[in-house]
């Protein structure tokens, strides 16, 4: 399965493939990227349950493969707490942050550039500095309407491969992988969360949509926080 040729019909596999079909069809896109990319090749960790199984088949198909996380002054203490630990376990991840002062409460009269501030920002900054060839994510195309359009491998910034090996998992393959691996998560999702944030932008909701706890009364409800969206090589910047 050479990487230049999965621009398949992504929704076919969601439902076209089970489980186990699905784990392995993750570990071979690691591992296939990773004989590529070597120590460029870097995990994006949001902390996340998503980012949490991503991570776990990552160390399975290296111990040595490295990651990031980023991190913001408005992250649960949860979240922070749940980071150290992470971090702790696994030195290889990196944290990055930026701390420039801001607005109060830009959350609110301006969500898009506090997201752009605080998580878009460093991220363009982890992949300068971690000589970042190919990023992994743990973004999946069923967690909601702005996730539908999103292949497994892609190339929205030029000489940057985004390689997102679990976008066509449920959420409920999800947990199953982390049960089945015992993988530690963020103790948030006990509390009822499915999508985990910033404080002040993240709430627990019934809504089928699974990130529809995010940016709830903003026009970013639902939405992105711009990694996902945005130029992310520094020399691209707009
Ligand atoms: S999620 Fe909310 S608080 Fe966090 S960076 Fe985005 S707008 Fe700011």
């Amino acid at each position: 399965m050479p990487l230049s040729a999965t621009q398949e019909d992504v929704k076919s596999l969601v439902d076209g493939l089970h489980f186990a079909e699905k784990v392995e069809r993750s570990l071979g896109l690691i591992r296939e990227a990773y004989e590529e990319y070597g120590d460029r090749l870097v995990v994006a960790n949001s902390l996340g349950k998503d980012s949490c199984a991503v991570w776990d088949l990552a160390k399975r198909v290296s111990p040595d493969i490295r990651g990031f996380i980023v991190t913001t002054r408005f992250k649960p203490k949860e979240t922070v707490q749940f980071m150290n630990e992470e971090v702790a376990r696994h030195p290889e991840l990196k944290v990055f942050r930026n701390d420039e002062s801001i607005p109060e409460k830009l959350y609110e009269t301006d969500p898009d550039m506090c997201c752009d501030i605080l998580k878009v920002q460093p991220t363009r900054q982890a992949i300068e500095e971690m000589n970042v060839g190919c990023w992994v994510t743990g973004l999946r195309c069923t967690e909601g309407r702005t996730r539908t359009d999103f292949q497994e491998i892609e190339e929205r910034d030029v000489g940057l491969l985004k390689l997102n090996p679990i976008l066509i998992w449920h959420e409920r393959e999800v947990w199953e992988y982390l049960a089945l691996n015992q993988v530690p998560v963020n103790p948030l999702y006990a509390k009822g969360y499915r999508s985990l944030g910033c404080e002040p932008c993240t709430h627990i909701s019934s809504d089928p949509d699974e990130r529809a706890g995010r940016w709830i009364g903003t026009s970013k409800c639902g939405g992105e926080c711009g990694i996902h969206t945005r130029p992310l090589k520094v020399s691209y910047q707009i």
